[in-house]
């Protein structure tokens, strides 16, 4: 018996980095999984076939998550494919960095619909469909909460939106028995933030533990939420950020 035996899973963003780690993990405890993706068909679809060959059940859907329709639909295919929907991970999102006087309008825009306004309009479409024991965990960020240098302002923004988010649907949902939650990955590496990328070491020399996490411990933190041990636990954020903002 695994912990998540029988729970259907819709995690967006799940063809690469932390939201294909999130699928995973979700999977591999038995949960039965849709992954949205923008662009990369052929990563998603790999992303179905290891889960599939560990055992588990998959199912990729292109579904821009600036697209208010696709948003719409991927709930509705997803909750057609499996029967219903129990768990919720709002994890699609993009960093745009630049300094404030720098940003572009259609910068802005990109990022506020992709890690905002998607969010909720995922969350809006799938509330519907989550009963008692329902979970959304929306993926932000350490920089929710501190801001420890120039030229991330609009993205840390965005995601300490998400901060209040999941409190404030906490309220809404919480008569329901859902949980809403956020975790707040620090330095992880993935496309976006390679452990070897330009900025890498200035980040490393911030953190408490001075290493990169990997995709890993950040869907060790969503299985948690998502599975029994998360049932009293809602309206709050987990930080799996090595240290960075201690
Ligand atoms: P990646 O860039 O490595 O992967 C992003 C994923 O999101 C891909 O699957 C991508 O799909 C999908 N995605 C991007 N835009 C859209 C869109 N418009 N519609 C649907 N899917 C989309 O990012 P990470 O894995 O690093 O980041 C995942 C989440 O974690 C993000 O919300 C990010 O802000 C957050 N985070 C990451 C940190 C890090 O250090 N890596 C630190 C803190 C927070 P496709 O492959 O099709 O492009």
């Amino acid at each position: 018996m695994k912990i998540l035996d029988g729970k259907r899973a819709l995690v967006t963003g799940g063809s690469r980095g932390i939201g294909a780690g999130i699928a995973k993990a979700l999977a591999a405890e038995g949960a039965s999984v849709v992954i949205t993706y923008e662009r990369s068909e052929e990563k998603a679809q790999q992303v179905v076939r290891e889960i599939e060959e560990a055992g588990g059940k998959a199912i990729a859907i292109a579904a821009d998550s600036a697209d208010p329709a696709a948003v719409k639909n991927s709930v509705e295919q997803t909750v057609a494919a499996l029967g219903g929907l129990d768990i919720l991970v709002n994890n699609a999102g993009i960093g745009r960095s630049g300094m404030i006087a720098d940003i572009k309008l259609e910068d802005l825009d990109a990022m506020l619909n992709v890690n905002i306004r998607g969010v909720v309009l995922t969350s809006q479409a799938a509330i519907p469909h989550l009963g008692q024991g329902g979970r959304i965990v929306n993926i932000g960020s350490c920089l929710g909460e501190r801001v420890g240098w120039g030229g991330v302002t609009v993205y840390s923004m965005t995601k300490a939106a998400l901060n209040i988010f999941s409190r404030g649907l906490s309220r809404e949902l919480g008569p329901m028995g859902i949980t809403v939650n956020t975790v707040q990955p620090g330095p992880t590496d993935t496309d976006m933030n390679p452990a070897d990328g330009p900025a890498a070491d200035g980040m490393r020399k911030v953190m408490s533990l001075g290493h990169y996490g990997t995709v890993e411990d950040i869907a060790a933190a969503v299985v948690f939420l998502a599975g029994p041990s998360g049932r009293q636990i809602t309206g709050t954020a987990i930080t799996v950020d090595g240290g960075l903002n201690a």
